[in-house]
């Protein structure tokens, strides 16, 4: 039986997702026709789109749909970046930093938080700015001082845009409240199906230059039809209130098990997602440990970024001044619906892994 932490990765579909699917891929129509099918299909569209606003805080008109996070970050940059600077925060996800390449980067401190000094010395030079600052890191779960950096943003005339795709659904998450000028939420990490996010935009950004023109959809702010099945799925997980307080109760049982076996919590004492433990084990590779707990029937990632399947170099735990420990952290990310007996699994499959996997002690007796 396969015991699935890595939620960061993708959430499993939440039932009330799949309910609404297959009840709007009953309805045939395209949401562009003027006849009353067509009509049928967008009444559920725009219902969708009024309950995923009213969620993440902003006007329906305001938010555009997309293909994911990805295509949610690369659009904000493309529009809201033109003729500005870009500055990104040195943990962004890939999504950010293939868009914005060539950007400046805003240092983090050890526990990965973006350091809001840095960020006001980089504002009051240059010409104006676009900054990408994620609300939560995928690897660490590390939340940034995102509404204080909107706020410097605005005092330096520059614009500040979220990626909240592993924050939604896991914290409150309010574009109004934050104060920013866009963000990108992501279906899949919700427990919603993949291949539909959001970019939600401040009202005074609401028109925008596509990424991908089309046939005019979204306010000509993206064209293709829009995948209304998946996305009524998105607003239906959206909905659904979540249990921070027994994650964050399962999460820290399965962080006190790794600490008994010399385990290092990566960005421990900063301000963390309640899903989220990124564990280093001193001196076994990342790698061999998620074959290890996989082998155990235990789904986790390693630290460092696997977008493609192959393991990298974490930039993000990099840029923490983690030094080898980077390349010995895994990440457990607890999905919606992990249980009590997914962290005993885990505990004692840990346990078997440091065991094995530990350098021997030196003695130094003579
Ligand atoms: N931003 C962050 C922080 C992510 O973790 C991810 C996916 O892992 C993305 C963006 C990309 O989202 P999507 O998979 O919906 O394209």
């Amino acid at each position: 039986m396969m015991r699935y932490l890595d939620a960061n990765a993708t959430e499993p579909l939440r039932p009330e997702a799949r309910d609404a699917m297959f009840a709007a891929m009953s309805v045939t129509g395209n949401p562009s026709s003027v006849h009353a099918a067509g009509r049928a299909v967008r009444r559920i569209m725009e219902d969708a789109r009024e309950s995923l606003a009213a969620r993440f805080g902003c006007q329906p008109a305001d938010l555009v749909f997309t293909s994911g996070g990805t295509e949610a970050d690369a659009l904000a940059i493309h529009a809201l970046g033109q003729g500005r600077r870009l500055i990104v925060g040195a943990t962004e996800h890939d999504a950010i930093r293939a868009a914005a390449a060539g950007a400046d980067v805003l240092p983090v401190d050890g526990n990965g938080v973006a350091g809001l000094e840095a960020l006001a010395a980089m504002l009051v030079s240059g010409p104006p700015a676009l900054v990408c600052l994620m609300l939560a890191n995928n690897e660490t779960g590390t939340i940034q001082p995102v509404a204080e950096a909107a706020a410097l943003c605005r005092t330096h005339g520059a614009l500040l845009h979220v990626d909240a795709v592993q924050a939604a659904g896991r914290m409150d998450v309010s574009l109004t409240a934050l104060g920013a000028s866009s963000m990108a939420i992501s279906s899949h990490k919700i427990g919603g199906p993949t291949g539909v996010g959001a970019l939600l935009l401040a009202p005074e950004h609401r028109t925008l230059s596509p990424l991908i023109p089309g046939g005019g959809q979204e306010r000509g702010r993206r064209g293709g039809t829009p995948p209304v099945a998946a996305i009524a799925g998105f607003a239906a997980a959206a909905s659904v209130p979540r249990d921070a307080t027994r994650l964050v109760g399962l999460r820290d049982r399965a962080e006190q098990a790794a600490l008994a076996q010399g385990a290092v919590v990566v960005g421990g004492h900063g301000p963390r997602l309640t899903n989220t433990t990124c564990l280093a084990l001193p001196g076994a590779r990342a790698d061999t440990q998620v074959i290890a707990l996989d082998l155990a029937g235990i789904a986790v990632s390693a630290g460092s970024a696997c977008s493609s399947g192959k393991v990298a170099a974490s930039h993000v735990l990099a840029a923490m001044g983690l030094g080898t420990l980077a390349g010995q952290a895994i990440r457990v990310s607890l999905p919606w619906n992990a249980t009590e007996a997914d962290i005993d699994a885990f505990a004692a499959a840990y346990a078997r892994m440091a065991d094995r996997l530990r350098p021997p002690l030196v003695s130094h007796a003579a």
